[in-house]
């Protein structure tokens, strides 16, 4: 006997990942330059030199100092380092002990469902989403809500999140840079949310708390930085992770930051390290911990993003594709040329262009290309689109 739903997610990988193994497969069949893989997040800038010298430095240390456990939350020294950062970028007044040191944002995430949440309990997400929210949340019991966003513009629809709101309702999730669609929620959008959250929570009796996924806050194209969500909705919990800004998603390296203007902070951060214990996600990786502590202040580079941006959206419009201009992230949001998005990603799939369809993103009729890869793949690729976009004239 084993559980039967465990078994469903372990057969059936996410589309993307499906897409990306098949990716792998097809670049040994015909070779690596006849293949455009745009399914995957893997950022294509290298991390920073200064990570490559903080390991080389770190492992001349005695080897519990490298290997050992630290405290369940992190390392103090590590968590204080990341409290100052913040408080010189946003304010807020943080310290060591309202960081949660995760294996990355995906961890940070779940932890922060299952401590605010139990079985029956709702949470929102914001269409189209990150696909994995909907298993998270699913796995603990709770009843993932959708509402679209906005057509007109993909900023949060608050009054349609306002109608969706329930007794139950524990959590909106808010993904700013967003992963699909590139968008940066602005300062007023976030601001309607938070009116109408406060509204709920105050009929409610109780938080609604936003858990604001920010891997891509770095990655924003506006020229103004993105919004600090805390600063407008105190009752925020913050899920962050190096993957995408330092390249380093291999590392497992985020946390979860849960300010003192949070209401109930103590308790809300207690069932944060309590979540963690219970999904056995303690400790983060020590020597990435140090490796943090020691880069924090590393540049961010999004140069190469720039490029492959103006690149990819000047060569689509030429072509005449219809797609949302991203502010951020690494993704490019198109509308698929027939309004079944997987059989468009599979006539895509014919012109070996590799586009993830966005049924798993929750609506249907966009594809998501993924941008991180190198500038050669996207100048290489443009023939294959033009092709593709032939075939529907
Ligand atoms: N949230 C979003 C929106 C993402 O795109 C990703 C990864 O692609 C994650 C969370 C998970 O990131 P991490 O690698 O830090 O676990």
């Amino acid at each position: 006997m084993i559980n039967e739903k465990m078994y469903a997610l372990g057969a059936a990988p996410s589309a993307i990942r499906q897409l990306f193994a098949y990716g792998l497969g097809r670049k040994a069949e015909i070779g690596a330059d006849k293949v455009f893989d745009f399914s995957l997040g893997n950022p294509s800038v290298p991390a920073p030199p200064q990570i490559a010298e903080a390991i080389r430095e770190l492992s001349e240390l005695p080897a519990d100092k490298l290997h050992g456990y630290t405290p369940s939350q992190g390392s103090a020294s590590t968590r204080a380092i990341i409290a100052d950062d913040l408080n010189e970028r946003f304010g807020g007044g943080y310290s060591a002990d309202d960081l949660y040191l995760t294996m990355g944002a995906a961890a940070s995430l779940d932890i922060c469902i299952n401590a605010l949440t139990v079985p029956g309990d709702e949470v929102i997400v914001i269409a189209p989403y990150f696909p994995e929210y909907r298993m998270w949340i699913e796995a603990a019991g709770v009843r993932c809500v959708q509402v679209n966003a906005r057509e007109s513009d993909f900023q949060i629809d608050a009054p349609a999140v306002a109608a969706a709101i329930t007794e139950r309702t524990r959590a909106v999730i808010v993904n700013s840079p967003n992963n699909p669609v590139g968008t940066v929620f602005s300062r007023e959008n976030l601001a309607e949310l938070a009116e109408v959250l406060s509204a709920a929570s105050e009929a409610n009796g109780e938080p609604i708390y936003i858990i604001s996924d920010e891997p891509y806050r770095e990655l924003n194209y506006t020229g103004e930085p993105t919004p600090w969500v805390p600063s407008i909705y105190p009752n925020t919990l913050v899920c962050y992770s190096w993957s995408k800004s330092l390249s380093l998603p291999g590392e497992r390296i985020g946390y979860v930051l849960v300010g003192p203007d949070v209401t109930d902070s103590r308790r809300v951060y207690l069932a944060v390290c309590g979540a963690g214990r219970a999904l056995g996600y303690i400790c983060a990786p020590t020597l990435f911990q140090a490796v943090i502590e020691r880069c924090i202040k590393a540049p961010v580079d999004v140069e190469a993003y720039v490029a492959n941006r103006k690149t990819l959206t000047d060569g689509l419009a030429e072509l005449g594709y219809e797609f949302i201009e991203p502010q951020g992230a690494f993704y490019l949001w198109v509308k698929a040329l027939e309004p079944d998005a997987q059989a468009f990603a599979d006539r895509a799939k014919a012109h070996e262009l590799l586009l993830v369809p966005s049924d798993s993103f929750g609506v249907g009729g966009w594809v998501r290309i993924g941008y991180c890869v190198a500038h050669d793949v996207i100048v290489n690729s443009m023939p294959a689109f033009k092709a593709l976009m032939e075939e529907y004239r």
